[in-house]
């Protein structure tokens, strides 16, 4: 059986073979070296801006409450309590989350939408103009968490 010289290629010139096929494969791109340093360099700086992003996330601490825009409170997330924003909609926060327990609007779009504990994240009353955000630590407030809700519980 005469031996394949083809089939027992030594390691190293398979690794040159292999190296000049990714090289020419690269050629075939029209990659050059200086487009590898660029995009080097553009996905260490987008890997840091995204590790950067999420450190400088604010944590969710409050409950804003708008009605028709305005905000009219503004409301700790880690004390659980039931408010009463007006004659037709309740709030409950607890456990770090909020959601809508009471209103008397006929979607019923907020008390669907259920709990939310996110920065960012609303509940809308479209009917009653009620909008109810979870914002964050670093967003200034004009009420220092002091509310004119109708503390219920
Ligand atoms: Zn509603």
């Amino acid at each position: 059986m005469p031996k394949s010289a083809t089939g027992r290629c030594a390691v190293s010139l398979c690794w040159i073979t292999g190296m000049n096929r990714l090289r020419r494969a690269l050629a075939s791109l029209r990659i050059k070296r200086g487009d590898l340093i660029l995009l080097t360099v553009l996905l260490t700086v987008s890997a840091a801006m995204g590790i950067l992003f999420a450190v400088s996330q604010p944590k969710p601490e409050y409950v804003s409450v708008r009605e028709d825009g305005m905000e009219i409170a503004r409301l700790p997330l880690n004390i659980d309590r039931v408010y009463r924003i007006n004659d037709s909609n309740t709030i409950e926060i607890s456990g770090k989350s909020v959601r809508m327990t009471e209103a008397s609007c006929p979607d019923r779009i907020c008390i669907k939408t259920g709990a939310i504990s996110r920065s960012g994240q609303s509940i809308v009353c479209a009917p009653h103009r009620i909008v109810v955000t979870i914002i964050g630590d670093r967003e200034p407030s004009p009420y220092d968490a002091i509310t004119n809700l109708i503390l219920l519980h």
